[in-house]
C-alpha cells in the first residue's frame, strides 16, 4: 500500500475555456460560459479534475500508441474487457491473489485509470483558484458557424467566456500503488502540458488552453511511514537525499527515484519543479527502453 500525492500550482499562460457543459455554443447569438465553483460569496471559474483526467488518459493512450505499446483504448472487445470480467469474478470470490494477477495483465492505460470493473489508481483533484483574487476572466466574441452547413457566417457573433492568462489554481494528483515508471508517464503528460503540446479545455483550434503546471511538493505515504519533499521546507530537510523506492512486483522493471537535496536546495522554484519532472520521466524512459530490447 503506497500513496503518492503530488501538488503544485497550475497557471494559465494563454486564455483557457473550460465550459459549463450545457451544449458547446458555436452558433449566432449563443454564449459559451465557464464552469464555476462557489468560493466565499462568489462563483469563480475552475478546472474540474474530471476534465483533467480525460486529458491525462487520452494523452497517455496517444503516447503509448506512438511508442508501439499496447493500449486497449477502452474497446469493448479488448483483452482488458475480458480481464475486467475476470477481476469482477475474483472480487466476488475475494480471491486477492487472482485479482493481483489479472490487474498485471491490463494495458497500461487501464492499470492507471481503471476500466469496467477496476477503479482508477489516479485521482486528479479539481483545480480551484488559489485565492479569491487569483483568477481573472472575460468574454470575447467568436465567429459563428452556420448551423446547417458548417460554414462561417459573415458577421455572426457568439461569445466565449475564458479565464485570462496569469490566473492561478491549485493542482493536486494522488497516485495509489503504481510503480515509479507509471508515475513517470503521468509526469510526461505534465511535461507536454508545460510545453503547450497538450492544451486544456475547449476552443483549442482557436488557440486556447495553454497552461503551465509547477510541482512543488511530493508526499509519499506507506502503511508504516510517510515522507515529503517540499520546495517550501527544503532547507529544513534533515537528509542529503530523498528516495522514492521502486514498487515490488513490477517484474524488476521499476526503479528508485532519488533526489539529491544538496543540489535541489540551490534551485529556483521553477528549476526544482523541472528536476522532479525530469527524474520521474527518466524512470519512464528506462522502462520504454527495456520494452524495446
Ligand atoms: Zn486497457
Amino acid at each position: 500500500m503506497r500513496s503518492v500525492r503530488i501538488s503544485g500550482i497550475l497557471e494559465t499562460i494563454g486564455r483557457v475555456h473550460v465550459g459549463s457543459g450545457n451544449a458547446e455554443a458555436n452558433f449566432e447569438g449563443s454564449e459559451s460560459v465557464l464552469i464555476r465553483i462557489k468560493m466565499g460569496n462568489i462563483d469563480l471559474p475552475y478546472i474540474p479534475g474530471s476534465s483533467l483526467k480525460g486529458i491525462f488518459r487520452s494523452s497517455i493512450e496517444f503516447i503509448l500508441k506512438s511508442l508501439g505499446i499496447y493500449t486497449c483504448m477502452l474497446a469493448r472487445r479488448s483483452s482488458c474487457s475480458e480481464i475486467s470480467k475476470e477481476i469482477s469474478y475474483a472480487t466476488r470470490d475475494k480471491n486477492v491473489e487472482k485479482i493481483r494477477h489479472e490487474i498485471n495483465n491490463l494495458c497500461i492505460a487501464c492499470k492507471i485509470f481503471g476500466g469496467l470493473s477496476y477503479s482508477s489508481n489516479v485521482t486528479l483533484y479539481d483545480c480551484i483558484p488559489i485565492d479569491l483574487a487569483a483568477v481573472k476572466f472575460d468574454t470575447a466574441p467568436g465567429i459563428a458557424i452556420n448551423r446547417i452547413d458548417g460554414t462561417t457566417m459573415g458577421g455572426g457573433i457568439f461569445t466565449v467566456e475564458h479565464i485570462n492568462p496569469g490566473s492561478f489554481f491549485n493542482f493536486q494528483i494522488k497516485i495509489d500503488n503504481l510503480p515509479n515508471y507509471l508515475i513517470g508517464l503521468l509526469f510526461n503528460v505534465i511535461y507536454l502540458i508545460n510545453k503547450n503540446v497538450i492544451l486544456i479545455g475547449g476552443k483549442k483550434r482557436a488557440g486556447l488552453g495553454q497552461v503551465k503546471i509547477l510541482i512543488d511538493k511530493i508526499e509519499v505515504k506507506k502503511l508504516e511511514d510517510s515522507d515529503v519533499i517540499d520546495y517550501k521546507s527544503l532547507i529544513d530537510h534533515p537528509s542529503e537525499t530523498f528516495k522514492i523506492s521502486s514498487i515490488s512486483g513490477g517484474n524488476g522493471v521499476d526503479r528508485d527515484v532519488i533526489f539529491n537535496l544538496t543540489e535541489l536546495k540551490q534551485k529556483s522554484r521553477e528549476e526544482f519543479s523541472q528536476a522532479l519532472i525530469n527524474n520521474f520521466m527518466e524512470v519512464w524512459s528506462k522502462f520504454v527502453e527495456t520494452k524495446k530490447n
